[in-house]
């Protein structure tokens, strides 16, 4: 594992200790990279243990094999942390599932398992680790998604579930911060990684995704590892119950590429 992001040898979270769920490819795995080349020792989770296995092993890095959505998980993932480092100060909830429905077609069963992974894991996750997160460099993050902000096609359960994280997110920041512990989330917009990839390898999907951002492209998990480090440090110390969206821009304008305006043009004259 490098000791220092290109580019970058901040060390913000040198002797902080992290869980990071979902931690086995994506953005998760890119936290789990970015904190660990910041100094944090870290608990990786993830329910795939082969992708688990495919991050540079080091003194700072423990796997744990769990799917979240499992009512044993918390109690095991704790246990583990403890066990193997000691303490904890940074919880990132990330572990989640994707959807493809409208609220037409989403099944009762759709909208449990959606709710099990994407919001009571991260409830059951944060309130157990209250107890041992310790002020004052304590912090949750809850990666949340941008379609929790504005309305997206065919994601009925899971923004729904990503609206229900934002809130819990605020209340958690209120209840928790007498305890000297800060929650937050990170808003990603489209990020390039296996949750899109076979959209992204869609021209129409990607352009009508990618084209509303401002900065015309998917962002790279790093992106949103950055400022996941930034958040979790110090740096943030007087930020609590904030969602930041990750997304070149795509929350806050009305933009949309040029490309797809004349594929819409070329439509509306045949
Ligand atoms: P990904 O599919 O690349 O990675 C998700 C990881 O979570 C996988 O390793 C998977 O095995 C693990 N996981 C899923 N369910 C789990 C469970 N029940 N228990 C344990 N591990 C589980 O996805 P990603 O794109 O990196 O997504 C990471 C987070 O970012 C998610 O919360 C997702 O909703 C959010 N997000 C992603 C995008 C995007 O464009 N990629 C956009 C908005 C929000």
């Amino acid at each position: 594992m490098p000791a220092t992001v290109e580019g970058n040898d901040v060390q913000r979270l040198s002797g902080r200790i992290a869980i990071i769920t979902g931690a086995g490819s994506g953005i998760g795995r890119a936290i789990a990279e970015r904190f660990l080349a910041e100094g944090a020792r870290v608990l990786a989770v993830d329910r795939d243990g082969a992708a688990l296995a495919t991050l540079a092993a080091c003194e700072a890095l423990v796997t744990h094999i769990a799917d979240v959505s499992k009512d044993a998980a918390p109690s095991a993932i704790l246990r583990d942390v403890i066990a193997r480092f000691g303490a904890l100060d940074i919880l990132v909830n990330n572990a989640a599932r994707g959807d493809g429905k409208s609220a037409a077609q989403v099944s009762d069963d759709d909208w449990d398992k959606m709710f099990n992974v994407n919001l009571r894991a991260a409830f059951r996750l944060s309130r157990d680790a209250l107890a041992l997160l310790r002020a004052p460099h304590a912090a949750i993050l809850n990666i949340v998604s941008t379609t929790a902000l504005s309305g997206h096609r065919s994601q009925a359960s899971y923004s729904a579930a990503k609206a229900g994280l934002i809130g819990l997110t605020r209340q958690m920041a209120v209840d928790c911060a007498a305890q000297g512990i800060r929650v937050n989330a990170i808003a990603p917009g489209i990020i390039a990684t296996g949750m899109t990839s076979a959209g992204l390898r869609d021209a129409g999907w990607a352009a009508s995704v990618v084209g509303i951002a401002p900065m015309n492209r998917a962002g790279r998990p790093e992106e949103v590892a950055g400022a996941a480090a930034f958040l979790c440090s110090d740096d943030a110390s007087y930020i609590t119950g904030q969602t930041l969206a990750v997304d070149g821009g795509a929350s806050t304008s009305s933009v949309v590429a040029p490309e797809i305006i004349a594929a819409w043009v070329e439509k509306a004259g045949s």
